[in-house]
C-alpha cells in the first residue's frame, strides 16, 4: 500500500542530486544530533542475484563504524535480523531486521512483535516452495518473517511469480505481499513497516528532543520509512537508474552505493558526538 505523508512525494528523477550540494547538506547537519537509518541492500551494497553473496565492504564497514561513534545508528532492511546483523558485523548499531519486525541492538535490546504469524508463514513456505522450486532462475528465500521470491535472475518469470505468489498469499487472512526491485514477498498482514520502525527507535534510543534523523534506502519498501520523515529529517534514496522511474517522499538522491559512502564520510567529518 502506498504510504501517506504530508512530506512532498516528488518525481526521483527531479530530485537534487546530494553529493552536488554535499557542503550545504553536511552545514545543515553539522553540530546537531543525528538518527542515522540505513537500509542494506542496494545501499551498503549493490544488489546481487544471490541476496546470500550481498557482503559489506571493509571501506564502508570502516566509515559506518567512524560514524557510530559520533551519532545513533540503526540499520534497517526486510533482511532477518540475525542475518543483517551478522553482515554489518557492529554491535554497537541497532539492527531492525523483517522490516522492523524484530529489532536487536546494545546491551541486550531485543524487541519482537509478529510470533502469532509464524504458522501461517510456515503453511505458506510450504505451498510456495513446492509450486516454485525448481523454475529456473527463481529463488525461494525463506526468512523468519517473510518468505522472499526472487526472479532478478529469471525477469521472463514475473507474471507467473507474481501470479503464484499473491494466490498463495490470498488464502491466508494473516499474511500479505509487497513487492520490491524483482523480488515479491510474503509477510505478515500487520501494520507494521520501515515506517512505523523508524518511528519506534526515535522513541526508544537515546536521543535528545530536536534530533535530525536522516534516512537513507533504495527501495519502494523505504518510502514507508521516508514518508515517517518531519520537515527537519533528511531522507535520500539510492536511485542507480533501475527504478528511477516513480515518484519518492524522500528530499535527495544519490547516485549509487558509492555515492552513500561519499555522504557518510562527509557527515562523519561534520556531525555532532553521540547523544
Ligand atoms: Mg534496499
Amino acid at each position: 500500500m502506498k504510504p501517506s505523508s504530508p512530506r512532498p512525494e516528488r518525481h526521483i528523477d527531479t530530485l537534487p542530486n546530494a553529493l552536488a550540494e554535499l557542503d550545504r547538506l553536511t552545514a545543515r547537519l553539522a553540530g546537531q544530533h543525528l538518527a542515522i537509518f540505513l537500509d542494506y541492500d542496494g545501499t551498503l551494497t549493490p544488489i546481487c542475484a544471490d541476496p546470500a553473496q550481498a557482503m559489506l565492504g571493509e571501506a564502508m564497514r570502516a566509515r559506518i563504524a567512524a560514524l557510530a561513534s559520533r551519532a545513533c545508528l540503526a540499520v534497517i532492511s526486510g533482511r532477518d535480523t540475525a542475518d543483517v546483523q551478522a553482515k554489518v558485523g557492529l554491535p554497537e548499531l541497532y539492527y531492525a531486521g523483517s522490516h522492523g519486525l524484530e529489532i536487536r541492538g546494545p546491551d541486550g535490546f531485543h524487541e519482537e512483535r509478529a510470533q502469532d504469524y509464524l504458522p501461517a508463514l510456515a503453511t505458506a513456505r510450504q505451498r510456495l516452495m513446492q509450486a516454485l522450486t525448481g523454475v529456473d532462475g527463481v529463488l525461494v528465500e525463506p526468512k523468519r518473517y517473510a518468505i522472499a521470491v526472487h526472479y532478478r535472475a529469471a525477469p521472463e518469470a514475473r507474471e507467473r511469480v507474481h501470479r503464484c505468489v499473491e494466490q498463495i498469499a490470498a488464502a491466508e487472512p494473516r499474511l500479505r505481499t509487497s513487492h520490491g526491485k524483482k523480488i515479491i514477498e510474503i509477510r505478515p498482514a500487520l501494520d507494521w513497516h520501515k515506517g512505523r520502525a523508524v518511528e519506534y527507535l526515535r522513541g526508544e534510543l537515546p536521543l535528545p528532543d530536536g534530533h535530525i534523523a536522516l534516512y537513507i534506502g533504495d527501495d519502494l519498501t523505504d518510502e514507508d520509512a521516508f514518508a515517517a520523515l518531519g520537515p527537519a529529517d533528511l531522507g535520500l534514496i539510492v536511485a542507480d537508474g533501475e527504478d528511477n522511474d516513480r515518484t519518492s517522499f524522500a528530499d535527495y538522491r544519490l547516485p549509487d552505493v558509492a555515492g552513500v559512502g561519499q555522504m557518510l564520510e562527509a557527515i562523519e567529518r561534520t556531525a555532532a558526538p553521540a547523544p
